[in-house]
């Protein structure tokens, strides 16, 4: 979709920006450009909708060179998302939201439309934020109404540079999950420009790390944290990079436990003496179509003078996550709850418990096939500028 073709940017007084860059994105991939300040992830951006033109080297969006393309008509396949947002002051949020369609000629009630829609999409209810002027938003909304902006006219393309750095970190954590929604919904083609490796992992499904004007390695989330391409790699996505990894690996069904099951009408004596013939101390409560009901304790059952169903004795399961959730959210989960294991649902179907024990394994699991598929030689080195 996008391809960078020995890409070099050299300014007049001649700083070299961006020094033979070669990659690609493709189609409704979301890329991460992740490096210090100064090393060229805003020159790289810009050069793609043109308001920066390469020195030498080319970029091709969808196998056509933009060089042929003009401006106007290419910055239309672009949505573009800045910092500063720059929404403008005396126009409300809506008909800031409707600039681009109403720029390329939509009736004026399609692009209102179109507007409200967006706003919906990135969590700002339109009857009630439409009507506002942006001076009456915080600044999270505002760059909400920026990424609507962007959106308005449908490009296939999003250019993000660091969309979300003004806002304090939880306002920032919520932007960026409302975002993966809504990209998983709309599946742009994005390139994110970020200062913040945290940012990167969450957000990218590649990263392009730069050195100064290069890209140093570009891969996965999970490659980058568990092989790092060079000791400067390393050294930028830190020595925690074990705990950012557990916001990359999801759980999977094989790393589960499966603990001894009671049924919700099973007695409880009944229930005790099998917990006990197994050297168990509690059990998950499902019923016959396995769905979760609960979890119960030998010493509730077992109890002199219990005389119920296992049902009337389970306690609601509070530590759970859903399968495919990343390994840090349970980990977030079992600490919350103070709790040696966390559930796994499918829906409220049960799957198993997570331990400790299983979530150290997984991790290990990742970093291991990350460095088989580095050592097989993977696919996406080929495309990175030549070192
Ligand atoms: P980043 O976005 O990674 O912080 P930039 O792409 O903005 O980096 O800048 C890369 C390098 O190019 C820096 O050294 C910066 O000072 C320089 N630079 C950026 N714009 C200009 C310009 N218009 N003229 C001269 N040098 C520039
Ligand atoms: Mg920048």
């Amino acid at each position: 979709m996008i391809r960078f073709e020995q890409v070099t940017k050299r300014y007049p007084d001649g700083t070299t920006a961006v020094d033979g860059l070669s990659f690609e994105v493709a189609q409704g991939e979301l890329v991460t450009l992740v490096g210090p300040s100064g090393c060229g992830k805003t020159t790289t951006m810009m050069m793609v909708n043109r308001l920066i033109e390469p020195t030498s080297g080319r970029i091709l969006l969808d196998g056509e060179d933009i060089a042929d393309v003009d401006p106007v008509r290419l910055r239309r396949r672009i949505g573009y998302v800045i910092q500063q947002v720059g929404l403008f002051p005396h126009r409300t949020v809506l008909d800031n939201t409707a600039t681009v369609p109403a720029l390329i000629g939509w009736r004026r009630t399609k692009a209102r439309a179109r507007a409200a829609e967006l706003l919906e999409l990135v969590g700002l209810d339109p009857k009630t934020y439409g009507p506002r002027y942006p001076h009456q938003l915080s600044g999270g909304q505002r760059q909400r109404v920026g990424v609507a902006r962007a959106l308005a006219a449908d490009p296939p393309v999003l250019l993000m540079d660091e969309p979300f750095g003004a806002v304090d970190p939880v306002v920032r954590e919520q932007l960026q999950d409302e975002f993966l929604r809504m990209q998983a919904a709309v599946r742009k083609t994005v390139l994110l420009v970020t200062h913040d490796i945290e940012e990167a992992v969450r957000l990218g499904d590649r990263i392009a790390v730069y050195g100064q004007g290069r890209i140093e390695q570009y891969d996965t989330p999970g490659a980058v944290l568990g092989t790092p391409a060079s000791p400067y790699v390393a050294e930028f996505v830190g020595a925690d990079r074990g705990l950012k990894r557990l916001s990359v690996t999801a759980i999977e069904e094989g790393d589960l436990e499966q603990p001894p099951v009671v049924r919700p009408d099973e007695r409880a004596a009944r229930a005790a003496a099998r917990l006990r013939a197994d050297g168990a101390r509690w059990a998950v409560v499902l019923d016959a179509d396995g769905d979760l009901h609960g979890w119960v304790g030998l010493d509730e059952l077992g109890a002199d003078g219990v005389d119920a169903v296992v049902g009337a004795l389970a306690h609601r399961m509070k530590a759970w996550v859903p399968v495919g959730a990343p390994l840090k959210q349970a980990f977030g989960v079992m600490l919350q709850h103070d709790a040696g294991w966390v559930a796994v649902l499918d829906g409220a179907h049960f799957l198993g418990v997570l331990t400790p024990a299983k979530l150290h394994e997984a991790l290990r699991r990742s970093v291991d096939a990350d460095a088989q598929g580095v050592a097989r030689g993977q696919v996406d080195f080929d495309s990175v500028s030549d070192a």
